[in-house]
């Protein structure tokens, strides 16, 4: 039966490929990969060999028919990103979509998720989270998509790069409050992982005198906002008070 893998690839530390992954990219006629050169050197590290086509957010439409001709003929095709599980801020959501809809079986391999590897290990609540992945490039935007996720009750997660995480740490501090309490988990499972936890303030501190905590890559965990309790607007109380005298 032909079907189109999802196979989650290692974060950093190659050790983390599972060997489900292997086998289906070895049995795989045309993998689609999000950059053909990097998936190269990671098949050849574990010497398999593959027809690769490349599938990126400009292509990806167009590589869907292609993908589906292939699946037509019977094929066993395969995605992977450059990192991480496919999908997950990364390409593939249209191929997915599209395969699914003519008709071919999409199943996953699960693997790697710098989210799900920063939330085991962050310390915060992770029976309710919010992933809002990359937040705008610009300030301004930034600040206008935080203000919206102030009032958030699960703990919010971030994807970062070396180049914002700064600027970014500090439009939280401004939109959240520096006393909010927040996770930077960075290089995970890389030599040099860190997971450091403080307020947004002593984040921003601490990065500020240490610039090699900047260098990387990051997942930014904060803790959601306290849980509202029911306020009841006093005007309604009353209302209802008048409504309740009236009643036989
Ligand atoms: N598909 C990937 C996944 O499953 O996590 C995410 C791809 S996204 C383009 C890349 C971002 O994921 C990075 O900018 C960083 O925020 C996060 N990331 C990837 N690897 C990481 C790692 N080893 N440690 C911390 N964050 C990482």
């Amino acid at each position: 039966e032909p079907v189109l893998s999802i196979v989650a690839t290692p974060i950093g530390n190659l050790g983390d490929i599972s060997s489900r992954a292997l086998d289906v990219l070895a049995g795989a006629d045309l993998v689609a990969a999000e950059d053909t050169r990097h998936t190269g050197r990671l098949l050849a590290h574990f010497n398999i060999k593959a027809e690769m086509i490349s599938v990126h957010d400009h292509n990806e439409r167009q590589r869907a028919e292609l993908i589906i001709r292939h699946l037509q003929k019977g094929a066993q095709v395969v995605l992977v990103s450059d990192a991480g599980t496919p999908l997950i801020s990364d390409p593939g959501f249209h191929l997915v979509k599209a395969v699914r809809e003519a008709g071919f079986r999409v199943s996953p391999v699960p693997g790697c998720c710098a989210f799900v590897a920063a939330l085991s290990a962050s310390g915060l609540p992770s029976d309710r989270f919010f992933f809002e992945g990359f937040l705008p490039a610009k300030s301004g935007a930034r600040q206008q998509r935080l203000e919206q996720l102030k009032a958030e009750v699960p703990t919010l997660i971030f994807y970062e790069s070396t180049h914002r995480i700064l600027a970014s740490l500090e439009d939280m501090s401004s939109q959240f409050g520096a006393e909010r309490y927040a996770v930077v988990a960075r290089e995970l499972t890389k030599t040099f992982e860190t997971i450091h936890g403080a307020s947004l303030g002593e984040l921003i501190e601490w990065m500020t005198n240490d610039p090699m905590q900047q260098k990387g890559e990051f997942v930014v965990l904060v803790h959601g906002a306290p849980e509202k309790e029911a306020v009841i607007d006093p005007e309604a109380e009353r209302i209802v008070r008048l409504l309740a005298a009236e009643l036989p």
